[in-house]
């Protein structure tokens, strides 16, 4: 049914190579749905980053809807891999979107940890949002030769939330400051913002493309890298369907999210000083109020523009996944554990999901 929590899946991606550089060890295991994360070894690179800071010196249990393990040889019985990873949470996405029903995956976690390995992928890896849009056309196609009186429009937007501001990633000469407002029924929403009606998966390919180079070059002007920025990917899928016996047409919207958050590590940050503490603290606002969301407390959802647009996905009317990726490495402990320790949270926020119908569309 519509009502139930949030689905949290974690991901342990290899070793990078600075990591072995530096001597890392691997503290991560997993073991069903568990993910334990052992304490650093005194002694190590690990027991070095981590000095000074509270560490836990037990290994640290936790359970989630799944755990990914992505460290280890890709021939592994038990390895993770990008279509694993689809298998298992783009297409129940889809089954969402198609019942008209709200959907959402995001990704969270440390710079360099794997979210957009996850959400985009790199080259032949191809990541959630690739792997869906192409089975999206799939499905469209299979549901219009079965049935000759439904029809689908897509539509797809794509926007970068930097520092509170709102950029539209489908038409980067649009350099204002897109507003954030709220239709009564629809919810929150982007205005001004490019929606692009998209026929077919290359179409969809072309846009995203050009979204990520959009994406890139703002990152390079601003000498600052997409880690401190959030990425949203939208796709509008509406389906009208002509009843011939009673001659009524109906109507299901859903609008299905892909969110490649900022780099987690921003909000746990000190010592940051001057425009950097601003922006910083502006990513800070947009995480923690993402991880309040307990049950029956209150989210303070416009207290930042992404848990604004956002509201439908956490808490609301949608079914959504978290993705929270992280490094095997010792020398990422403290922020490994504080990732592990936001899921754990975010598995209590709880959404009601209803299927967005019009019968007299
Ligand atoms: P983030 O978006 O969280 O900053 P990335 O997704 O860009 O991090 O990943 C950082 C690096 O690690 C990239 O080079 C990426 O290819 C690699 N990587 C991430 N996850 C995996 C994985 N599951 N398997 C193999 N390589 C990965
Ligand atoms: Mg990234």
């Amino acid at each position: 049914h519509g009502e139930g929590n949030i689905k949290v899946v974690v991901r342990c991606r290899p070793l990078n190579s600075r990591e072995i550089a530096r001597g890392a060890k691997s503290l991560v295991r997993m073991v069903g749905n568990q993910t334990i994360l052992d304490p650093p070894e005194a002694g190590t690179a690990g027991a070095q980053a981590a000095s000074g800071r509270a560490t836990e010196r037990k290994p640290m249990n936790f359970t989630f809807d799944k755990s990914y393990w992505s460290a280890g040889p890709r021939d592994e019985p038990n390895y993770c891999s990008q279509q694993t990873l689809y298998d298992d949470l783009g297409k129940e996405l889809l089954d969402h979107g198609f019942s008209g029903f709200n959907a959402c995956i995001l990704a969270y976690g440390q710079t360099g940890s794997g979210k957009s390995y996850s959400m985009m992928g790199y080259g032949a890896d191809k990541g959630i949002i690739p792997l869906t849009c192409s089975e999206l056309f799939v499905r469209v196609d299979e549901k219009k030769a079965i049935d000759p009186h439904i029809n689908f429009t897509v539509e797809v937007s794509y926007i970068e939330i930097y520092n509170e501001k709102v950029r539209d990633l489908l038409n980067p000469k649009n350099t204002g400051n897109l507003r954030v407002r709220e239709h009564p029924s629809l919810g929150p929403y982007v205005e001004d913002l490019s929606k692009l009606v998209v026929n077919s998966y290359d179409e969809m390919m072309q846009l995203m493309d050009e979204g990520n180079k959009a994406r890139t070059v703002a990152a390079t002007n601003m000498n600052e890298t997409s880690s401190r920025s959030h990425a949203v990917f939208t796709l509008l899928l509406t389906m009208k369907r002509h009843d011939v016996d009673t001659n009524l047409d109906t109507e299901k919207v859903s609008r299905i999210s892909l969110v490649d958050l900022a780099g987690s590590e921003r909000a746990n940050s000190t010592g940051a000083t001057g425009q950097r503490l601003k922006e910083g603290a502006n990513i800070n606002k947009s995480l923690t109020t993402l991880g309040k969301g307990k049950a029956e407390e209150f989210v303070p959802y416009r207290d930042s523009v992404l848990t604004w647009l956002l509201k439908d996905s956490l808490g609301g009317n949608s079914k959504t996944a978290m993705i929270a990726a992280i490094s095997p490495a010792d020398v990422q402990y403290e922020e490994t554990l504080s990732t592990l320790r936001y899921a754990d949270q975010a598995k209590k926020i709880k959404n009601k999901a209803v299927i967005n119908e019009d019968p007299n569309a």
